[in-house]
């Protein structure tokens, strides 16, 4: 079994409570992981946006991390730099990392530190974790949220050209269609449901998720209980809103994006769940090449046509 994952927080989570990510008390380790089969992850560096002085540098702690932790487990895990690294036979039967900033705040005013970040392996960015920042409003702005600004625009432009991931779980609704406008490649909504089926505003409307269809990206399906059900969180709860996206835009938008160790309720409690995951699906009617498409290869699809050739 293949499962490629576009979201946890593992890493940061690590750095702050300084353990490993081979065993750990997280909800994410790489010994869980490889035995439920995780062939790629998107590892997300986050620092509180309210700390402007500091954020850069608690950004740059955990990129330190990351690359440190891979290193110590190097027969196990690798970054992944551009999509072609996944066929080098070094590295067959280990799982690929992806580096991935949730906010940009630490970027400034400038692309000078994009790239640099680029150069330290960062291939996927949102441009802003729920707030309004330099670069875009986010979800929370709620009516109040406006689009990208001009260097939002100029740091999406950059991101096309270095073929860096652009997410946009987390972005106002503006903002979120401002960046269709803006990115030409297919986009990520690592970690998000639909509104339709749980109210909550970090989820996609079917207008949104009728635009993701239109310009070709994947919504990671997350396991955060608050954005499963306002009132029956649970395994057949979060597959219902994969059956619901499915069905509003077809099978081939439909990816997993965890959000391990970004909230304390999951509905799949660790990484260790995910191992049950086809068996769900397969009772719910999905046949074995559409939970292949969901677990990994819609996603790859993205990552092949976004991330650098050799
Ligand atoms: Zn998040």
């Amino acid at each position: 079994m293949k499962i490629v994952d576009l979201h946890c927080d593992t890493i940061s989570w690590l750095q702050e409570n300084d353990q490993t990510l081979w065993h750990n008390q997280a909800q994410y380790d790489l010994k869980r992981a490889k035995d439920s089969g995780i062939y790629l992850q998107l590892f997300a560096m986050f620092a509180r946006p309210a700390e402007p002085n500091t954020v850069l540098r608690e950004i740059l702690k955990q990129v330190e991390k990351f690359h440190a932790e891979i290193e110590a487990n190097q027969s196990w895990i690798y970054t992944l730099n551009k999509y072609t690294d996944l066929n080098e036979p070094d590295n067959q039967g280990k799982l690929a990392a992806v580096l991935h900033l949730e906010g940009g705040e630490c970027l400034g005013n400038d692309l000078e530190t994009l790239r640099l970040l680029y150069r330290f392996g960062l291939r996927s960015l949102g441009l802003t974790w729920n707030e309004r920042n330099q670069l875009a409003d986010g979800a929370a702005e709620r009516d109040a949220g406006g689009g990208l600004s001009r260097l939002g625009r100029r740091v999406v432009a950059e991101m096309e050209d270095m073929g860096m991931l652009l997410d946009l779980a987390h972005l106002s609704e503006r903002s979120f269609f401002d960046a269709l406008n803006y990115y030409r490649h297919p986009v990520l909504v690592s970690h998000a449901n639909a509104f339709a089926l749980c109210g909550h505003w970090r989820n996609l409307t079917d207008d949104q998720l009728k635009a993701l269809r239109d310009h070709g990206g994947v919504i990671g399906v997350t396991q955060v209980a608050d954005f499963v059900s306002e009132t029956q969180p649970g395994i057949d709860t979060m597959i219902d809103h994969i059956v619901y996206i499915a069905d509003l835009i077809g099978i081939q938008y439909v990816a997993l994006g965890s959000d391990f160790d970004g909230a304390d309720d999951m509905v799949i409690k660790d990484v260790a769940g995910y191992r049950n995951l086809p068996e769900y699906l397969l009772r719910r009617g999905f046949n074995n090449q559409e939970i292949n498409m969901i677990l990994y290869q819609n996603a790859l699809a993205v990552l092949e046509k976004v991330l650098p050739g050799p």
